[in-house]
């Protein structure tokens, strides 16, 4: 079966990690390429400035970008739409009945939109069935990228031992800040103590994944969340300085060992995009380092190491992840496999696909 998909903000730096992800999916063919005013109307490789190390894909290159507004010729859209538009831009296309999988905060903490890591938290998604959009479609949203990294390493250890608090300190790359984003001037040789809205994003975002649903709603985690947020001259990768407190005893042998043990309820050979491991540990004293170990699982494995004591809290460690891929594409089309495989989306324009 074979999905024809849109790809709204196309011309990102998050669009453009969907377009290499996308090019050669067994599951999914791009069908449409949309942005804003600027670039609508023109080939796709007039408009897109192409920060990806790799060559553009051939198969894209001429497509003429479109106005990211319904219709569009598919059968789902992704989204990675800058938020300042996200909101209204993914509000009409669930109200022309298309589902949206999205990468944007704007719809992340609604009470009725499921905020999914596949191998974390799949139930959520029946979330959908909640959603009332004029038309039928849906909204779907992966996380913030740091909140990834940390709800992946936090979510064995919350259902082995019970977590009480948590204090998270990030190193996060540029790349995070989408293109141009931070100024060379204030980026190179310097660390910002400050990104907008993150701090609260990662305090309340994994209260919601580690949630449970009941009753067609999720009640959130029990747990204290304090975060500080960093900009660092890094291309790609947001590292996670991590301190937490459990309900029970814990060493960080424990910990190793929950992490390590950990076997997410995704199989690798039922979804295309999903890693072997969710989680890697390493004993190395100099490692999960974004340089050497962001591409483990193709950028989708969260990297934890440097467990050790914590003097002030329990256990404290160390996580990396790739901001683009699992933290932003690689996670939407995780959730999309996941929602094709359970059945919520159509292959409506399928036979022509084939055609
Ligand atoms: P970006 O590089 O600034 O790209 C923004 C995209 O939005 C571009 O395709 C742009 O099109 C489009 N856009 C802007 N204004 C528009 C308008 N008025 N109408 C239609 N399209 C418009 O940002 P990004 O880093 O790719 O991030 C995209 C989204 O993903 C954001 O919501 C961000 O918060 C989220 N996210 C990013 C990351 C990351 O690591 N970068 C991780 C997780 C989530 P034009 O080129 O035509 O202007």
């Amino acid at each position: 079966m074979t999905y024809r998909v849109g790809i709204l903000g196309a011309t990102g730096a998050v669009g453009q990690q969907f377009i290499q992800l996308l090019a050669d999916h067994p599951w999914f063919e791009i069908a449409a390429l949309a942005a804003s005013e600027r670039s609508a109307g023109q080939p796709y490789r007039e408009v897109a400035n192409w920060i990806d190390g790799r060559p553009m894909p051939e198969s894209v290159a001429s497509i003429t970008v479109q106005k990211a507004e319904p219709p569009l010729d598919c059968d789902f859209v992704f989204s990675g739409l800058s938020s300042s538009v996200a909101g209204e831009v993914e509000r009409a296309f669930a109200d022309a009945g298309v589902p949206v999988i999205s990468n944007a905060k704007n719809y992340r903490m609604r009470d009725d939109v499921p905020l999914l890591i596949p191998e974390v938290n799949p139930d959520h998604a029946e979330l959908i069935h909640e959603q009332t959009w004029e038309g039928g479609g849906f909204i779907v949203t992966n996380p913030n990228c740091s909140t990834v990294g940390l709800v992946c390493a936090l979510h064995p250890l919350e259902e082995a031992f019970g977590i009480e608090s948590v204090h998270v300190t990030t190193l996060q790359s540029l790349s995070g800040a989408g293109y141009p984003g931070v100024p060379s001037l204030d980026a190179l040789g310097n660390v910002i103590p400050h990104i907008g809205g993150e701090e609260e994003k990662m305090a309340t975002e994994p209260k919601k994944l580690l949630g449970h649903l009941a009753d067609g709603a999720v009640r959130p985690a029990d747990m204290e969340i304090s975060a500080q947020c960093n900009r660092v001259p890094v291309k790609n990768g947001h590292v996670a300085c991590v301190s937490a407190r459990f309900q029970k005893d814990v060493t960080p042998d424990a910990v190793a060992e929950a992490l390590r043990s950990y076997r997410s309820p995704l199989r690798a050979d039922e979804l295309p995009s999903a890693p072997e491991q969710l989680i890697h540990v390493s004993d190395a004293p100099d490692d999960p380092q974004p340089q050497r170990h962001l591409h483990r699982g193709g950028g989708m494995t969260v990297s934890v190491g440097r467990i050790r004591d914590c003097e002030v809290f329990d256990v404290k460690f160390a996580t990396l992840v790739h901001n683009t891929i699992r933290g932003a594409a690689g996670g939407a089309v995780l959730n999309a496999e996941m929602l094709a495989q359970r059945g919520y989306l159509e292959a409506r324009s399928a036979e022509q696909a084939v055609a």
